[in-house]
């Protein structure tokens, strides 16, 4: 067990090395040198850290590479972002064939590291960004003193948490009407949620699909006025107000869902619907919780960047991707603004020197 203190004075980091046995060592590191990395194990000096291994991450590792900030990035536990858990990607410019999740990202990773980028597996487990240089701890004990952080960690889309979304994820169950609707033209489809989100999913479904039903689990949508009218305005969505969905059923795939209406009251009662595709839209949780101490987040949790680019209130670190966009998250949105992110960042090094 070892504990590692620091002072910062002048840009010289002055570490406390605390051996277990009492003995202590403190030795200066002089953060102005370009040497990658110290002479302390587990201590590391870079100029641009990216965090995630997303489109925006990818992308952001080209720029960053391509002007020579040397980036280094961490991966986290999803090598390749969300999009490894999908099949077709059919709407990534660049590919007229479509291509397959993991292949596309793939495709990143070997650009990015074409160009130099450092690519490493680890999780982001803890910052300190309350002074500079940036502090970020890697799988709880490596730290990386960053002058540039890149946060490209995105989003993960709410499930409600029934076994049969796992055993259909794929096949009929999807968290992404933008990405997978396609899929279901001419046919019958449900999408789960009250909100906005659900409200835009549904109408755009509706554009594509024979029938979209869009199951609301109170007797209200929570979605703004304006997306409602869209909703009782469009023929064929059919709301199934206080209905919940409790199983999935299909032989090779999605081929109807089970759903309790009115809960909990006299009234309750099983209500089985034909579908095709199931369609989840009750939220995403941006991966931000590690950095909201020091970064400012809307009520959701995404990042809060100033409009138009990717600077956070925290100078030298930026948000790139779906961890800061609540409103488009596509994978091209992202790399578009991985690519902001690292364009920003090296003009904020370069205004540095
Ligand atoms: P993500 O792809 O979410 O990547 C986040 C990265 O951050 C991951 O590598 C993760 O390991 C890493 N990470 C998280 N926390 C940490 C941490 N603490 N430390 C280090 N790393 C961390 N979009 C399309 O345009 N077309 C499609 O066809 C399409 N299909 C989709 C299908 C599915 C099933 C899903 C779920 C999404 C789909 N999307 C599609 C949306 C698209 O995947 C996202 O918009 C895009 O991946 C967002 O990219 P990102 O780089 O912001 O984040
Ligand atoms: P949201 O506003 O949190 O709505 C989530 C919806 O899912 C709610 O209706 C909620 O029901 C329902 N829900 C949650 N858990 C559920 C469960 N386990 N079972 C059944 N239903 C469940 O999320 P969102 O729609 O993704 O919107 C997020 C934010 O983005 C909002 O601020 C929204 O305004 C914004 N947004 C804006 C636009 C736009 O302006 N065009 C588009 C999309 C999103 P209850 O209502 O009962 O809680």
């Amino acid at each position: 067990m070892i504990n590692i203190n620091f002072i910062f004075i002048k840009n010289i980091i002055f570490v406390n090395y605390l051996k277990k046995e009492g003995m202590e060592i403190f030795k200066p590191i002089d953060l102005n040198m370009e040497s990658q990395t110290t002479d302390i194990e587990n201590i590391e000096k870079v100029k641009c850290l990216i965090i995630g291994s997303g489109p925006a991450g990818y992308t952001a590792a080209i720029y960053a590479s391509r002007a020579n900030l040397h980036p280094v990035l961490y991966t986290g536990l999803q090598m390749g972002g969300q999009l490894t858990t999908t099949t077709e990607v059919d709407n990534y410019p660049g590919y007229p064939d479509g291509i397959t999740g993991p292949a596309m990202m793939e495709d990143f990773k070997k650009q990015a590291e074409r160009f130099g980028a450092d690519i490493r597996f680890g999780i982001a487990t803890s910052v300190d960004f309350s002074g500079k240089p940036l502090k970020v701890t890697i799988d709880e004990k490596r730290i990386i003193i960053a002058e540039a952080v890149i946060i490209a960690t995105g989003a993960t889309a709410k499930y409600l948490g029934i076994e049969a979304e796992t055993k259909y994820t794929g096949m009929g169950v999807s968290a992404c009407a933008t990405c997978d609707g396609f899929f279901y033209r001419g046919k019958d489809v449900a999408v789960v949620g009250g909100g906005d989100t659900a409200a835009e999913e549904a109408t755009y479904l509706a554009g594509l699909c024979r029938k979209v039903y869009l199951i609301v689990r109170r007797d209200v949508l929570r979605a703004s006025k304006a997306m409602q009218q869209r909703v009782m305005n469009t023929h064929n969505i059919e709301i199934l107000w206080e209905h919940q969905p409790v199983d999935l059923f299909g032989e090779n795939g999605v081929e109807g869902v089970m759903l309790v209406k009115k809960k909990g009251t006299p009234q309750e009662e099983i209500v089985k619907i034909m579908i095709d595709g199931f369609f989840l839209a009750i939220g995403h949780t941006p991966n931000s919780d590690v950095f909201k101490k020091y970064l400012e987040t809307d009520q959701v949790g995404y990042i809060k960047t100033i409009p138009g680019t990717t600077r956070t209130n925290v100078e030298g670190v930026f948000a790139a991707g779906d961890v800061q966009d609540p409103h488009y998250r596509q994978a091209v949105t992202a790399a578009g603004s991985g690519c902001m992110a690292a364009i920003d960042a090296e003009r904020y090094l370069s205004e540095l020197k």
